[in-house]
């Protein structure tokens, strides 16, 4: 009997004095609420025709419920983020997957991310041009290799031996985003690289499991017209992805090279952990430096308890989120 309890008390300095085990323990005391919240892009989004307002609004919604039923039978937090992410990537409203927007040459070149917060594992996948999903491309890098980011051809290569659908550039290249390209290439003809759509349609998810743990993912094709092997915020750790138990997980959406100069995602979290801010302060002051720059974007956010937040410096950004305390919400306009 003596020996019994004193095993157990072993144990639970073990769990409570080991960091990643300290996390899992301390996270499995939180309990009491779970959910999701998603992002479809920010820019220029304003009084969309009904019809088009109503097929946003059912996507977002068949994401967020995807991923709330895997919270729900008590799935962890980065499956929740890849079931509602893939169901956006594969719709073509939206710029990730198949909707992705073209760069100069009139090619798809995606990239994806994502981060679970209890062990800062992290995978990314950066300028894939096959692969059908690249969220699950990220996922697969961060549980299967010792890598963060995989880029390109490798990448692409690396999702076929992952067993993961790869597709031709043409199952992507929708006819809508051809005609987009055409018009902001003759509109600038000269300096035609540099110029982009004021429309971000980059998809992204962050969620809370009933065990406390928090993932984030992000997966987008980019800015329209961009430069031929340019990669953005949303495949950067720290940039327009990040995680950590501790402090919260955040999804960006905006003019990825503005997000990538401030670490936006990752300064979210250091405001949290080393100023005690509490997610809205550090939601803002992170989008401050955006802006401050000369960036346009949003992000969302979940903090450890719960608690969501989203904000954007655009016309709108496609928004959704769910928790098991009842709230839920889509929304699209300021
Ligand atoms: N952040 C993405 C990028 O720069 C674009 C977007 O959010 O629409 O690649």
């Amino acid at each position: 009997m003596k020996k019994i309890a004193v095993l157990l008390a072993l144990s639970f300095l073990l769990l409570t004095a080991y960091k990643p085990f300290k996390t899992l323990f301390l996270s499995a005391q939180n309990k009491s609420v779970y959910g999701l919240v998603i992002h479809g892009g920010a820019g220029y989004i304003k009084n969309l025709p009904p019809e088009k307002e109503k097929k946003y609004r059912e996507k977002l919604n068949e994401a967020l419920e995807a991923g709330y039923v895997v919270l729900e039978k008590g799935g962890k937090a980065e499956d929740a983020v890849v079931a509602a992410i893939t169901i956006l990537e594969d719709s073509p409203l939206f710029n990730a997957g198949k909707g992705s927007v073209l760069n100069h040459l009139g090619q798809v070149e995606m990239d994806a991310s994502i981060m679970r917060g209890y062990d800062l594992n992290a995978g990314a996948v950066a300028g894939v041009h096959h692969v059908k999903n690249p969220i699950l491309a990220a996922k697969a890098v961060m549980e299967k290799s010792k890598h963060v980011m995989l880029s390109c051809g490798g990448a692409d290569q690396y999702a076929k031996e992952m067993g993961l659908d790869v597709m031709p550039q043409e199952y992507f290249i929708l006819p809508r985003r051809t005609e987009q390209l055409k018009k902001i290439q003759e509109k600038n003809n000269k300096n035609t690289e540099n110029s982009s759509l004021k429309k971000h349609g980059t998809v992204g998810c962050v969620a809370l499991d009933k065990q406390g743990n928090i993932a984030a993912g992000t997966s987008t094709g980019g800015l329209m017209n961009k430069k031929f092997g340019r990669i953005g915020d949303s495949p950067i750790i720290g940039a327009g992805t990040y995680a950590n138990n501790s402090t919260s997980g955040i999804s960006c959406t905006g003019t990825g090279e503005y997000f990538i100069r401030t670490l936006a995602a990752h300064t979210v979290s250091d405001l949290m952990e080393f100023q005690k801010a509490d997610l809205q302060t550090a939601m803002k002051k992170a989008l401050e430096k955006v802006e401050n720059l000369g960036g346009d974007g949003g992000m969302i956010g979940m903090d450890k308890n719960g608690k969501v937040f989203w904000i954007f410096n655009t016309e709108g950004m496609f928004r959704a989120m769910k928790t098991s305390s009842g709230e839920k919400k889509i929304q699209m306009y300021k």
